[in-house]
C-alpha cells in the first residue's frame, strides 16, 4: 500500500468505501492520520469500526479537517456534500489527489496519465504491457478497477525508473488538483455522463484537467480526431514548448495493425499509437514494443470473442456504454456482399439519437433492441434496418442465432449503460457470453477474465470499481 508522513496526524473524512476509498482510508490509516469513514452499506463501516470514526461528513462538524475524500461514483452536481464541504472550507478530493500528494515521499517515478471519453482501459493496459516488456517497472491502477493506494509503492529500480500507469475517468479528475503527470493523454471527448456536468463543456473541461495540472516542460498528446480534442492541443500547444501537446499519429502503424490481434478496428489504432507514444516518452523502443503490440492480449468486454458456431461470429462488445463506442465496432465488418452484423442494442439510454452509429448501419443485417431503450432504438431503426424488439439478450441471443448466416456476427455492442437490467457492464457481458454457450452449445474460452501480468495487477483483481463504466 502508498502511504504518506505528509498525512500523518492529519484528519480526514471519507464518503463512499468501495473499492477506491476502502483503499484511501486504509492508506490514510497506516500513514497515521485521523478518518472518519461513511458508506451508505454496512458492511464496509464495519470493516473499518474501531480504526476509524464511522459518521457520515454529512451530518458532522467538519472544523479543522483537512480533506473529504468523495468517491468518484458521488455526483458532485447534485449531492449535498459540496456546498457542505465549502461551508466549512474542507477540500473535496479523492484518491488520485491523495497519490499525488504522497509523490514527494515515494521513491523516483513517473506518472503517466490516461483519459478520454473511450479506449482509456485499453490504451492504460496496453502501456502497462508494452512498459513490463520493456522491463521498466510499472503499476497500472486508477479507474481500471485497481486503485492506486492500495498498490506497492515502486522501488528504485537498476532497469530505470518505474512508472505509475494512471487510467483517470472525468469523475476522478474532478477530484484531484496537484496530479502533474510526466506524460499525458486525451484520447478523445464525445458526449457521455452529462447527467454529472453541466453540458458537454463542463465535461471536456473536466477532461482537460488532467492537462491543466501539468507543467508546461511535460508531455502531452492528443487523438485530434473529434473538433473537441484537436481544439483542446491547440490551446495547450500555445503553453508548451514545441512537440509537448502532440496529435497522435494512428495512420503511421495502419501496416503493422495486421499482427496485432487484439487491437483490431480504427479505435483500436489510436489507443495502441497513444499506447505506443507513451512508451516511447519514457525511453521505450520500437525494438522492445513491437513484440508487446503482438502479445497483447485484450481486455474482456471489449470485442472480445466469445466463440464461432456454424460460422457465425459471436462477439461480446458489453463495455460499448455510448454510441460513440458501439460505433467503432460496427464498422469492424464492413458490408461486402451484404451486411453482416446482427446488432444487440440497448439498455440504459446515455443520449438520444444513433449518434456515430448513424453512419455504420449499412453494415447491420438486423438489430435486436434490449432493455429500457430498446423501444426507443427500435422507433429509431425500424424503416432503415429490419428490426426485432427482443427486451432481454437471451431474447435477442435466440432470434439472432436463427436468423445468421454462415459468415454474419452476432455483435453485443449496446450504446447503453447496463444499470436497467445488470449491476455493470461486466455482469452484461458474462451473460451474454453463458446465453451465448448455452444456446449455441459452443465451447467458451477458459478463465475469460483479463490475463494482465503480474507486477501491475498485485493482489487486486480487475473490475470497475466506483469509477465511470
Ligand atoms: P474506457 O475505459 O474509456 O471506457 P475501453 O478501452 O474500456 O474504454 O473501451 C470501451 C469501449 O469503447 C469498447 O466498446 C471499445 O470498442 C470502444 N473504444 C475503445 N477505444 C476507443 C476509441 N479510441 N475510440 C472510440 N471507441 C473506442
Amino acid at each position: 500500500m502508498i502511504t504518506s508522513p505528509a498525512f500523518s496526524g492529519k484528519r480526514y473524512a471519507i464518503l463512499g468505501l468501495a473499492r477506491s476509498g476502502m483503499a484511501a482510508a486504509e492508506a490514510l490509516l497506516a500513514s497515521g492520520a485521523h478518518v472518519t469513514a461513511w458508506d451508505r452499506q454496512e458492511e464496509p463501516r464495519e470493516a473499518l469500526a474501531g480504526r476509524a470514526e464511522i459518521a457520515d461528513p454529512l451530518t458532522i462538524d467538519l472544523t479543522g479537517y483537512d480533506g473529504i475524500v468523495v468517491s468518484p461514483g458521488v455526483p458532485l452536481n447534485t449531492h449535498p456534500i459540496a456546498d457542505r464541504a465549502a461551508e466549512f472550507g474542507v477540500p473535496v478530493i479523492g484518491d488520485i489527489e491523495l497519490f499525488a500528494q504522497a509523490r514527494a515521499d515515494l521513491p523516483p517515478h513517473r506518472v503517466i496519465g490516461i483519459t478520454g471519453t473511450n479506449g482509456k482501459s485499453t490504451t492504460t493496459a496496453l502501456t502497462a504491457h508494452i512498459l513490463e516488456q520493456a522491463g521498466l517497472p510499472c503499476r497500472m491502477g486508477g479507474n481500471i478497477g485497481l486503485p492506486v493506494l492500495g498498490e506497492d509503492p515502486l522501488e528504485p529500480n537498476a532497469k530505470g525508473t518505474g512508472v505509475y500507469v494512471l487510467e483517470l475517468s472525468s469523475y476522478q479528475l474532478d477530484l484531484t488538483r496537484s496530479l502533474a503527470c510526466e506524460a499525458a493523454v486525451l484520447l478523445n471527448v464525445t458526449p457521455d455522463h452529462l447527467d454529472r456536468y453541466n453540458g458537454f463543456e463542463g465535461y471536456a473541461l473536466s477532461k482537460g484537467r488532467l492537462m491543466a495540472m501539468q507543467g508546461s516542460g511535460q508531455f502531452a498528446a492528443y487523438g485530434c480526431q473529434d473538433d473537441t480534442t484537436r481544439t483542446m492541443r491547440e490551446a495547450e500547444a500555445a503553453r508548451r514548448p514545441r512537440g509537448l501537446a502532440v496529435c497522435l499519429e494512428p495512420h503511421q502503424l495502419a501496416d503493422l495493425q495486421a499482427d496485432w490481434p487484439a487491437l483490431q478496428g480504427p479505435h483500436n489504432l489510436q489507443n495502441a499509437a497513444a499506447a505506443i507514444t507513451l512508451a516511447e516518452v519514457m525511453g521505450v523502443t520500437r525494438a522492445q514494443w513491437e513484440p508487446a503490440m503482438k502479445s497483447f492480449t485484450g481486455l474482456p468486454h471489449r470485442m472480445e470473442v466469445v466463440c464461432t458456431h456454424d460460422d457465425v461470429l459471436f462477439i461480446n462488445d458489453s463495455k460499448a456504454t455510448n454510441t460513440a463506442s458501439a460505433a467503432p465496432a460496427l464498422a469492424a465488418w464492413p458490408a461486402g456482399d451484404g451486411p453482416r452484423i446482427h446488432w444487440i442494442v440497448g439498455g440504459l439510454a446515455k443520449e438520444d439519437g444513433l449518434g456515430e452509429c448513424e453512419a455504420q448501419l449499412g453494415n447491420v443485417a438486423r438489430a435486436y433492441t434490449i432493455g429500457e431503450a430498446g423501444p426507443r432504438f427500435a422507433e429509431l431503426l425500424e424503416g432503415r434496418v429490419p428490426v426485432e424488439r427482443s427486451e432481454l439478450i437471451c431474447e435477442a441471443v435466440k432470434q439472432a442465432v436463427e436468423a445468421a448466416k454462415p459468415g454474419d456476427v452476432v455483435l453485443l455492442s449496446p450504446a447503453c449503460a447496463s444499470f436497467d437490467q445488470f449491476r455493470d457492464f461486466e455482469k452484461r457481458g458474462e451473460h451474454f457470453r453463458q446465453i451465448v454457450g448455452a444456446i449455441t452449445g459452443c465451447e467458451l474460452p477458459a478463465g475469460n477474465e483479463p490475463s494482465l501480468s503480474s507486477a501491475s495487477l498485485s493482489s487486486a483483481s480487475l473490475s470497475s470499481g466506483g469509477g465511470n463504466k
